[in-house]
């Protein structure tokens, strides 16, 4: 039983993670008491989320929502707080009666509050990974000098986190661990014949065969960034670098990644794909409550497979190994330029192929600086969705 029941703010609590993490928290009121939620627009929804699970506060990003939600939640008799802006979400992810902040924010737009979050100490359960891919080494510091707990949210990850050693932290070499074996389920078109590539619709690539997600990481695991994403996200959380990672493609997602060992053993953690494993996990640990997950049925799976990951049907993947192995601002372009590209797909802009070549040129067009400063960070995010804009524009 938990000594005292832990405030929670979830950052992105109307998107697919922030709903399964509500799920998880209302199965354990005893625990968990939900401080903040925040919304981008999504007003109906959060007004919702507001009046269920009745939190202290609620951020809308935007000012003329943030208004709607006021009054909206004044004509129901709550006395949830609303605030608005990048201000907002700083601000609950940093309040003193906050222990966990729940990082589910899409994309570059996360990485503020979920970095004020590990300034001030708390456990981050981390699902932006774009945060960590823009700003890894600032990022792993802040945890490190504030004494902040980071838990894995990626289902990857959290698996990985499941099959380490305790003291993975001081060196994986160190503690017999020989390589980390990242799983993909290698999306809607793994076997999609390669002429095909250009003219599937987004439509087709956000129906992702195992996993039901946000339209954005959905794009991603078509193209593989995703994977790509989670290779630079498990360098950072587990202190190695990408010769020690690979990518293996295992269509059914039921073990969602593995670790090698010295001695020949190779652990894997399994499930069911549903978040709310993850997500249950990371906020019990080291204990294990009920996440409302259906239990595994071997039988039913009855077979695994494994294959190659093909980086030439995938470049975005190769892409992104590449841009950490170069280090500096590359992954903070990289992240950027996918934003931007994954958009234009989806509003129909570019094909599904010119996701990988905006990428591409957007990297060799825009300068890689050390990424020792989060203004420099930002600056290269700046230049590599200038770039990419031009580069759809171009192509339209
Ligand atoms: P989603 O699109 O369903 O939800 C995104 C959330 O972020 C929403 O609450 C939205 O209101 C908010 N948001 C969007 N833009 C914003 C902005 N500019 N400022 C503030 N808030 C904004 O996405 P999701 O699938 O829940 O993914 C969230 C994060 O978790 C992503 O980084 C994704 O890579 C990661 N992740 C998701 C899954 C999954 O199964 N969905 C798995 C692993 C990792
Ligand atoms: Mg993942």
């Amino acid at each position: 039983m938990a000594e005292s029941i832990k405030g929670v703010t979830v950052l992105g609590a109307t998107g697919s993670i922030g709903v399964s993490t509500l799920d998880v928290l209302a199965r354990h009121p005893q625990r968990y008491r939900v401080v903040a939620l925040s919304a981008n627009t999504q007003i109906d929804r959060i007004l919702e989320q507001c009046l269920a699970h009745r939190p202290r506060y609620a951020v809308m990003v935007d000012e003329s929502a943030a208004e709607q939600l006021d009054r909206r939640l004044r004509e129901k008799g709550s006395d949830t707080e609303v605030l608005s802006g990048v201000e907002g979400l700083e601000r609950i992810a940093s309040l003193d009666e906050v222990d966990y902040v729940m990082a589910a924010i899409v994309g570059a737009a996360g990485l503020p509050p979920t970095l004020a979050a590990a300034r001030h100490g708390k456990r981050v359960l981390l699902a932006n990974k774009e945060a960590l891919v823009m700003s890894g080494h600032l990022f792993m510091e802040e945890v490190r000098a504030n004494g902040a707990e980071l838990l894995p949210i990626d289902s990857e990850h959290n698996a990985i986190f499941q099959c380490m050693p305790a003291n993975f932290a001081t060196g994986l070499h160190q503690n017999g661990v020989r390589h980390i074996l990242l799983t993909a389920s290698g999306g809607p078109f793994r076997a999609t014949p390669l002429e095909e590539l250009k003219s599937v619709t987004p439509a087709q690539a956000v129906a992702h065969p195992n996993w039901s997600m946000g339209r954005k990481i959905s794009v991603d695991s078509a193209t593989m960034m995703n994977k790509g994403l989670e290779v630079i996200e498990a360098c950072w959380l587990f202190n190695t670098d990408t010769s020690h990672i690979k990518v293996v493609l295992h269509p059914q997602s039921v073990i969602h990644s593995m670790v090698a060992y010295q001695d020949g053993s190779v652990l894997a953690q399994m499930g069911n794909p549903d978040m709310r494993t993850p997500i249950a996990h990371a906020l019990a640990w080291p204990e294990r409550i009920e996440s409302g997950v259906a239990d595994l049925d071997i039988f039913e799976v009855a077979k695994l497979d494994f294959e190659i990951a093909d980086l030439n049907r995938f470049p975005c993947l190769r892409l992104a190994i590449e841009s950490m192995d170069a280090g500096g601002t590359a992954p903070a372009v990289l992240n950027a330029a996918n934003e931007v590209a994954v958009d234009a797909f989806l509003n129909e802009q570019i094909d599904f192929t010119s996701i990988a070549r905006v990428i591409e040129q957007t990297l060799s067009r825009v300068e890689r600086r050390e990424a020792d400063s989060l203004a420099t960070i930002f600056e290269a995010d700046e230049q590599a969705r200038e770039t990419a804009l031009a580069l759809v524009k171009r192509s339209r």
